[in-house]
């Protein structure tokens, strides 16, 4: 298998994140990646923001419930060790926004979980779907559990 330049490791801070960001970050020591973390936001309202609107993780607003999203991201990436300029944090939705930044960012491995928050009751949940047939570069999809 060819060394991976750059893998993308898409979160949606659920449960689950942990087991499918080891396995990214192990890849990325394994070929030596640039590695990026992506986040979409979906899951709060951000009124006159436009879908693709990237969030600035270093600025800090008076929306608590972005602080939050902000936050949980932050303690991620700390925890692997990852610098806040390599987590990107962007409004919109997520299959869409995950293949653009893989397209823009010369990605050449995505990482994501088998399903999500949305996808509890899919073998494959939609956003993993949605990646795996249209992203222009490899996609591991890692198999978590269904309980
Ligand atoms: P789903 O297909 O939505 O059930 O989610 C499958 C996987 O896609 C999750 O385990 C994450 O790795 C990724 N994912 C889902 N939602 C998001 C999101 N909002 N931002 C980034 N990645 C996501």
């Amino acid at each position: 298998m060819n060394k991976y330049q750059h893998i993308l490791l898409a979160v949606d801070l659920s449960e689950y994140g942990e087991y499918v960001s080891e396995k990214a970050l192990s890849l990325a020591h394994k070929y030596q990646s640039k590695f990026s973390i992506i986040h979409v936001l979906d899951n709060i309202p951000m009124p006159d923001t436009n879908y693709g609107t990237v969030i600035d993780l270093n600025h800090d607003s008076d929306y608590d419930l972005l602080e939050v999203e902000k936050s949980k991201l932050k303690e991620l990436g700390k925890a692997l060790g990852v610098t806040v300029d390599h987590q990107h944090l962007v409004w919109g939705i997520p299959k869409q926004e995950i293949i653009t930044f893989a397209k823009q960012q010369h990605v050449d491995l995505i990482v994501l979980g088998s399903h999500g928050r949305h996808g509890l009751a899919l073998l494959l949940g939609s956003t993993a779907t949605a990646v795996l047939h249209t992203a222009d570069c490899d996609v591991m999809a890692v198999r978590l559990p269904m309980e």
